[in-house]
C-alpha cells in the first residue's frame, strides 16, 4: 500500500492482520458501524447505557505505572463536567499522540467506577481534523490491535479512503450490473454505493448503498451457483448409466428386505433418470430421520456398479460410516461385490491395500469418513458419490469431490435428514436438484416425547425395566461439550454407576460409548448393542446421526437443556425405527432458561423435522451461520443471511429468471453478468476484486 505515513513494515502488518493490500481493498472493506457525529452528549448527562459521543478539551494526561502494566488516564472536560478516559494498551503511543488543551471528539462506552464514570479505550479524534468531513455518519472499521497501535486507526483509514474516493468515478469503479437491472430494481450506481457506504450524508444514502451492495452480493452468489449448474449441464457431460443390470435386478427381486414405500420408489426413479441421462447428477435427498434414505443410496450404488463404475459413500462420523459398511456388506453378501471401509483409523498395510484395490478397480464400493476425500484416495473410475447426513456440504466441498472422477465428474447424491430452512438451503444447496422422501415406512408409530425432572427418576427406572422386559432396548445420552469434556465424562460415569444399581449384572448388560474411546472400541460396543447383547446404551452424542437399531424404543436424554434443537431431533430419531411404540424422555434440571423451555416445548409438540429446523434457525440465528461460513459455503461482506432474507429470495428469483431466458449468459445485454460470474471463485463473493 503506497500511502504517506505507511511504510513497508506497517504495510506488511496491515496486510497480514486485515488482509488489506491495496488502497482498493480499503474501498471494498465496508464499515461495520457508523457514528452519528451530529449528536453530542454533554458529560453531565451521561447514563451507563450505550456508547456516547462527547466533545471537549483534554486538560491533562498521565501514565500511571502499575505492577503488571501501566495505564494512561486523561481528563476530558466540556461545559458541563469532566470524565476520565483510560487506556491499558498502546499506552505510550497514545500518550504521545494526545495534544493537551485541544478539542476532541470522543466516542466510547461509559462505565461506572467508584461512583464516577470513565471510558476505557475510547476512540478519540481532534475536532479540527474531523471538521473537514461533511458527513454526519462517520464510518468505523474493524481493526487489529497491532495495526491501530502503529497508527493505522480509523482516523488515518478514513483519510485514505476519503482521498481515494475523490478520484472515484464510474470508470474507476465500473458498473457490475446491467443497466436494465439497475433501472428495474431502482438501485444506485456501483461507484455511488461505494462512496455512500463509507461516507453517507444521511440515512437515506446509507440505506441505498447497503441495498445495492447486499443485492449485488446475493444476486451474484445465486447467479454463480445457477450459472455453473447450467454450464455443467450444457458443456460437460456426465457418465450415462444406461443399464439397470444384474446387480440391481437381483437385489431388488431376491434380497430386498421390505417393500419400498411409494416415496422411496419415486425418488429412485428420479435418481435413475438422472443417472441414465448423460448429465452429471447433483441431487439432494431430503427425508426425515427414519424415512429410509440408506436403501435409496444402496440401490443407486448398485446402478453404478451395474454400469461398470465404482461407488463411494461418505458419512460424517466413524460410527455411522462403520454401520453403513456393516449393513451394506451384510445386504450384498454373496453378490460378488467388493466393499471396503476407510477412515483415519485405518492405517498401514490395510490402508495401502485398500488404496491399491481402489485404484486398480477391484473394489466396487468404498464406505468411509471424510478420509475418503484425501488426495491419496484415487479411484479407477468413480461413478457415484453419496454423502450421508451432511448438513453442511456446500459448493466448495462438492467441487473437491468432482475432481475425484477421472474424465468426468461422478454423480453426486447428498442425503440429509435435517430439513434445512429454506434460506440456508438456497445458499448452500441452491444448485442442487431436490428429491424428498415424505413418507415413513409403514407401521411406524409417532414417538411420544415427554419432559421429566429428577424427581421423576423412580418412575423412569420402572419404565425402563418395563421396556427391557418387553425385549426392547434403551439409549441414555449425555451432552458432551468440548470445553467441559472432563466434567461431562464424569457425568456420564456417574450416570453409569447409578444405573448399575438398578440394572445389575449379570441380568442386565450396559454398553458405554463416548468420544474419547478408540474407534475400534466404540465400534465393538455399538455392535454389541445393535445385536441386542446389551440392553442399555449409555453414550455421548457420538450416536447422534444415522445410527440404526430398530429394536431400541426408549431414548432418554440427560441435561436436555444443553442440547440444540436439531441435535435433539436427530437423537430422538434413533428410536421409532421399528414397529413398536417408542418414547423420548427429555430430562432436565429444575431451572431452565427461556430458550431451553422453548426448545423442550417444541420437541414435545412436534415430530416434524421441518418445523424443528425453522424453530432452530429462529433460535440460533447468526451463530449457526458462522458454522456455515467456516464450511466454505458462504462469504459475504455485507449481506446477512438472518436479516436479509427478502433480498436473498429476490436475488435468487431474478437470477433464475435471467438464466431461464439466457442459460449461459450469451445475450448481449448480459455480457457484463457473464464477465463478473466468470471472475468469481466458487463460494466466494468478493466483489471488491472485480474491476
Ligand atoms: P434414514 O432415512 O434416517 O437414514 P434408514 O435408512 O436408516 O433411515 O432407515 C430406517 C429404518 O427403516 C431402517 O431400519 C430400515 O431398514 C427401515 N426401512 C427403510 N425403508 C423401509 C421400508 N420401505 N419398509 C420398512 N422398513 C424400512
Ligand atoms: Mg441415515
Amino acid at each position: 500500500m503506497y500511502v504517506k505515513g505507511i511504510g513497508p513494515v506497517k504495510a506488511d502488518i496491515i496486510s497480514e492482520d486485515l488482509g488489506l493490500k491495496k488502497v482498493e481493498d480499503l474501498l471494498f472493506t465496508y464499515p461495520f458501524r457508523y457514528v452519528d457525529k451530529s449528536f453530542i452528549t454533554a458529560i453531565k448527562n451521561i447514563v451507563p447505557t450505550d456508547s456516547v459521543q462527547l466533545r471537549g478539551i483534554i486538560i491533562s494526561k498521565k501514565i500511571i505505572k502499575g505492577q503488571r502494566q501501566s495505564r494512561l488516564t486523561a481528563m476530558l472536560k466540556d461545559g458541563s463536567g469532566m470524565i476520565e478516559l483510560v487506556w491499558f494498551k498502546g499506552v505510550k503511543w497514545i500518550e504521545k499522540s494526545i495534544e493537551l488543551n485541544k478539542e476532541y471528539v470522543v466516542y466510547g462506552k461509559p462505565n461506572a467506577y467508584k461512583g464516577k464514570y470513565n471510558i476505557a479505550h475510547p476512540e478519540i479524534e481532534l475536532t479540527e481534523e474531523n471538521a473537514g468531513l461533511k458527513s454526519n455518519y462517520e464510518p468505523v472499521y474493524s481493526n487489529s490491535e497491532r495495526a491501530s497501535k502503529m497508527g493505522f486507526d480509523n482516523k488515518l483509514r478514513r483519510k485514505i479512503i476519503k482521498q481515494a474516493l475523490t478520484h472515484v468515478n464510474i470508470s474507476s469503479i465500473p458498473e457490475t450490473l446491467p443497466q436494465y437491472l439497475v433501472e428495474k430494481l431502482q438501485l444506485i450506481k456501483r461507484y455511488e454505493a461505494i462512496q455512500w457506504i463509507h461516507f453517507p450524508n444521511d440515512t437515506s444514502q446509507l440505506n441505498k448503498a447497503k441495498a445495492r451492495i447486499k443485492f449485488e452480493e446475493v444476486f451474484y452468489f445465486q447467479l454463480k451457483l445457477l450459472y455453473s449448474k447450467n454450464e455443467r449441464r450444457y458443456k460437460y457431460k456426465g457418465h450415462s448409466f444406461d443399464s439397470i443390470g444384474n446387480y440391481f435386478n437381483k437385489y431388488y427381486k431376491e434380497k430386498l428386505p421390505f417393500e419400498l414405500t411409494g416415496a422411496q420408489k419415486r425418488v429412485i426413479k428420479e435418481i435413475r433418470s438422472d443417472l441414465g441421462s448423460d448429465q452429471q447428477m447433483n441431487r439432494l435427498l431430503q427425508g426425515d430421520v427414519g424415512s429410509g434414505k440408506t436403501m435409496v443410496g444402496l440401490l443407486s450404488m448398485l446402478i453404478a456398479i451395474d454400469n461398470g463404475y465404482q461407488a463411494l459413500m461418505m458419512a460424517p462420523t466413524e460410527i455411522l460410516a462403520q454401520q453403513h459398511h456393516k449393513s451394506i456388506t451384510e445386504s450384498l453378501k454373496g453378490m460378488g461385490i467388493n466393499i471396503a471401509f476407510l477412515s483415519g483409523s485405518v492405517k498401514g498395510k490395510v490402508r495401502n491395500e485398500i488404496l491399491r484395490l481402489l485404484k486398480s478397480g477391484d473394489l466396487h464400493i468404498l464406505i468411509g469418513t471424510h478420509a475418503v476425500f484425501e488426495d491419496p484416495v484415487v479411484f479407477d473410475n468413480l461413478g457415484l458419490a453419496i454423502i450421508d447426513e451432511q448438513h453442511r456440504f456446500g459448493v466448495m466441498q462438492r467441487a473437491k469431490l468432482w475432481k475425484k472422477g477421472k474424465e468426468k465428474p461422478p454423480h453426486i447424491l447428498v442425503m440429509t435428514a435435517t430439513p434445512i430452512p429454506r434460506t440456508l438451503s438456497m445458499t448452500l444447496y441452491g444448485d442442487l436438484d431436490v428429491s424428498v422422501i415424505d413418507e415413513m415406512p409403514p407401521g411406524r408409530k409417532e414417538i411420544k416425547t415427554l419432559h421429566k425432572r429428577d424427581k421423576h427418576r423412580p418412575q423412569l427406572i420402572e419404565f425402563m425395566h418395563d421396556q427391557i422386559k418387553k425385549g426392547r432396548q434403551i439409549y441414555i445420552v449425555y451432552p458432551l461439550i468440548e470445553e467441559s469434556a472432563k466434567l461431562d465424562l464424569a457425568d456420564l460415569q456417574q450416570g453409569y454407576d447409578r444405573l448399575l444399581q438398578y440394572f445389575p449384572a449379570p441380568d442386565y448388560k450396559i454398553s458405554v460409548v463416548h468420544g474419547r474411546m478408540k474407534p475400534k472400541d466404540k465400534d465393538i460396543e455399538m455392535q454389541r448393542f445393535a445385536k441386542g447383547s446389551t440392553q442399555i446404551m449409555v453414550a455421548t452424542t457420538v450416536i447422534e446421526v444415522g445410527v440404526n437399531v430398530p429394536n431400541a424404543t426408549l431414548m432418554i436424554i440427560e441435561n436436555t437443556e444443553r442440547f440444540g434443537l436439531s441435535q435433539l431431533h436427530q437423537l430422538r430419531g434413533r428410536v421409532g425405527r421399528g414397529g413398536e411404540q417408542s418414547y423420548c424422555i427429555l430430562m432436565t434440571g429444575h431451572k431452565l432458561s427461556k430458550e431451553a423451555r422453548f426448545r423442550i416445548k417444541t420437541m414435545c409438540e412436534t415430530n416434524d423435522g421441518f418445523k424443528i429446523a425453522e424453530a432452530d434457525l429462529e433460535l440460533r440465528g447468526p451463530g449457526d451461520i458462522e458454522g456455515t461460513r467456516q464450511s466454505g459455503g458462504l462469504e459475504f461482506n455485507l449481506f446477512n443471511i438472518m436479516e436479509d432474507q427478502n433480498i436473498l429470495s429476490s436475488g435468487r428469483q431474478i437470477a433464475l429468471a435471467i438464466l431461464n431466458k439466457d442459460p449461459l449468459l450469451e445475450h448481449a445485454e448480459n455480457v457484463i453478468l457473464k464477465k463478473v460470474v466468470q471472475s468469481l471463485n466458487d463460494g466466494k463473493i468478493n466483489l471488491g476484486r472485480i474491476s
